[in-house]
C-alpha cells in the first residue's frame, strides 16, 4: 500500500483513541513513583494494554514493576519500550510556568516518563489496530521497563535475554525537537567497595586498629591518580555511603564507597572497572583491611541502528511534527522566555545534531518541524539503559517536542509541561510515527535482515553485560 494511504489510516486509528492515550499519560503523571516502586504507574499501563487485547506478563525477571504486553504471534517480533519512573524533588503543578510544588520535596515527572510510557503504549496499540484491520501477522511486544533513572531495569532484562528474539526495537524520549537520535550515550557502571577493619582506641592503641576509612581514602587517591591514565572521555565519580562513624577517637572498622565509572563504550568501562578494582585491592593491602566488591548495575552505550533509525525517521517525516496550536505556542513562549542563554544554547546543541537550521531556533519557543536522521560520532554525556536494549537487539529511538525549546532536562519545568496540551499533541505524533515504523518494518524482511546484520557488526551481536550474574535489582531503597 502506498505510504500516503497508510499514514491516513494510522492517523485515523490514533485519532480515535487520542483522549484515552492522553489520560493514561496524565494518570501516570498524577502518581509519580521512584525507581522499582512504580506499582501504580505500571498498573495504569497494564490496565490500558489489557483493555486493548494485549496479554500481559507481570513481575517479569524478578522486578515487581517490570511487565511485558504481547499481541499477535510469530515473526517478526517488534519491541516497543516504555518507561514510567519519576525523579525525586521535582513535584510541580501542571501547565504553569511558575515553580509551585504540589507536594513539597515530593517526586515528579521531571524527565517526562509518564508520557514516554503512555506514548509507547499508544504506538503499540495503534500498530496492533492496523495489523488487525489488514490481517498482518507478527508480534507486537510492549516492554514496561522500570527504573530508568536509577536501578536500570533494562540492563537486567537484557542480561536475562528478554530482548534476544526481537527483530526490531523502537522507543522515544520527550524532548525539544522532532528527530531520530543518531547520537550515542555514555556507558556506565555502578560499584560498591566495602572495607572492613578492626576498631581500637585511636590514641591509646592505634597500632591495634585497622582503618576501613583509611582504605576508602587511599582508594580515592589512587583513582584520582588513575584519571591521568585513562581516556579523557572517561568519568569516575564516587560518594561515601558509610564513613565508619562520627568518632575520631575510634578507629573506623567499616566504611563503604559507591562509584560510577563512565566512558563512551561499555568495553572501555569494563576495562577501567578492572583497574579501579585493582586500586581498591591495593588500598585494602595497604591498610590491612578486608574488601568486598559488588558491581550492582550498569548501562551500555547507546548504539543507534542505522537501518531502523532510517525507517523511524521516514515514518516521523511522513506523519509530520505535532499539530500545535496558538495556545501551545503561547504556553511554550512563557517557558522559553524564562530560560537564560546557557539553557537555550544547551537545547540548541541537542537540535544541532539533526537540524541544519538549528541556529534559527535561538528565537523560536516551540520546535514544530521534523529533522531527518543523521548518524554522528557525538554522544551525550548522560547515560540511558536504552543502550542495553541496543546491545541486545537492533534499536532506534526518537525525540518528539514535548516541551518548550530551551527546557533543561530533569527540571520542574519538564514536570510542568509533560501534563499539558503540548504533551497531548506530542503523544499523537509518537503513536503515529512508531506505529508506522512498526508496520513498515514488518513489511520489509530485507530491512529486518539488514538491521540484524548491522547490529552484529556494530555490537558483536551479543549483549555485553556491564556487571555479573550476581547483580540484583535494587528493589529496596528509600
Ligand atoms: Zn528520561
Amino acid at each position: 500500500m502506498e505510504m500516503e494511504k497508510m499514514v491516513q489510516e494510522i492517523k485515523a486509528i490514533v485519532d480515535a483513541k487520542r483522549e484515552k492515550f492522553a489520560k493514561v499519560s496524565d494518570d501516570v503523571w498524577e502518581v509519580p513513583e521512584l525507581y522499582f516502586h512504580e506499582a501504580k504507574s505500571a498498573d495504569i499501563l497494564i490496565k490500558a494494554l489489557k483493555e486493548e487485547g494485549f496479554d500481559v506478563q507481570e513481575g517479569v525477571d524478578g522486578m515487581p514493576t517490570a511487565f511485558i504486553g504481547t499481541w499477535g504471534s510469530g515473526k517478526p517480533i517488534i519491541g516497543i519500550l516504555g518507561e514510567f519512573d519519576a525523579l525525586p524533588s521535582l513535584s510541580q503543578e501542571a501547565s504553569i510556568c511558575r515553580h509551585n510544588e504540589l507536594v513539597p520535596g515530593g517526586p515528579g515527572h521531571g524527565c517526562g516518563h509518564n508520557a514516554l510510557g503512555a506514548g509507547a503504549m499508544a504506538a503499540a496499540v495503534a500498530a496492533k489496530d492496523y495489523m488487525e484491520k489488514h490481517g498482518i501477522s507478527g508480534t507486537i511486544r510492549y516492554y514496561g521497563c522500570p527504573a530508568e533513572e536509577a536501578g536500570w531495569g533494562k540492563m537486567f532484562l537484557a542480561r536475562d535475554g528478554y530482548y534476544d528474539d526481537l527483530d526490531a526495537c523502537y522507543t522515544w524520549h520527550p524532548g525539544v525537537g522532532n528527530m531520530v537520535q543518531g547520537t550515542s550515550s555514555l556507558a556506565n557502571m555502578c560499584a560498591f567497595f566495602t572495607f572492613k577493619g578492626r576498631t581500637s582506641h585511636a590514641a591509646a592503641s592505634p597500632h591495634l586498629g585497622r582503618s576501613a576509612l583509611d582504605a576508602c581514602e587511599l582508594m580515592n587517591v589512587g583513582v584520582n591518580y588513575l584519571r591521568e591514565h585513562v581516556i579523557p572521555e572517561a568519568r569516575m565519580h564516587y560518594a561515601y555511603q558509610d564513613v565508619g562513624g562520627s568518632a575520631p577517637n575510634v578507629v573506623q572498622d567499616h566504611a563503604q564507597l559507591k562509584y560510577f565509572i563512565r566512558a563512551p563504550k561499555i568495553t572501555q568501562v569494563k576495562e577501567i572497572g578492572e583497574r579501579v578494582k585493582d586500586i581498591a585491592r591495593g588500598a585494602a593491602l595497604m591498610t590491612g583491611t578486608e574488601l568486598e566488591i559488588y558491581f550492582s548495575a550498569g548501562m551500555c552505550d547507546y548504539v543507534p541502528n542505522d537501518v531502523l533509525s532510517g525507517i523511524l525517521s521516514d515514518a516521523l517525516i511522513a506523519v509530520g511534527g505535532p499539530s500545535f496550536d496558538d495556545a501551545d505556542r503561547a504556553l511554550a513562549k512563557e517557558f522559553f522566555d524564562s530560560y537564560n542563554s546557557n539553557e537555550i544554547e544547551a537545547a540548541l546543541q541537542r537540535l544541532s545534531h539533526n537540524y541544519d537550521n538549528w541556529e534559527e531556533y535561538r528565537t523560536i519557543p516551540l520546535v514544530e518541524e521534523v529533522a531527518p536522521y543523521k548518524k554522528t560520532s557525538a554522544y551525550g554525556f548522560g547515560s540511558t539503559d536504552v543502550g542495553d536494549a541496543s546491545y541486545a537487539a537492533p534499536t532506534a529511538q526518537m525525540n518528539v517536542a514535548t516541551y518548550a525549546n530551551g527546557t533543561p532536562g530533569h527540571s520542574w519545568q519538564v514536570t510542568a509541561q509533560v501534563k499539558s496540551s503540548i504533551t497531548h499533541k506530542a503523544l499523537v505524533t509518537v503513536a503515529e510515527a512508531i506505529a508506522l515504523a512498526t508496520i513498515l518494518t514488518i513489511q520489509s524482511p530485507e530491512k529486518i535482515a539488514a538491521a540484524r546484520e548491522e547490529y552484529v557488526k556494530s555490537t558483536g551481536g551479543k549483549y555485553i553485560c556491564p556487571v555479573g550474574m550476581d547483580a540484583k535489582p535494587e528493589l529496596e531503597h528509600v
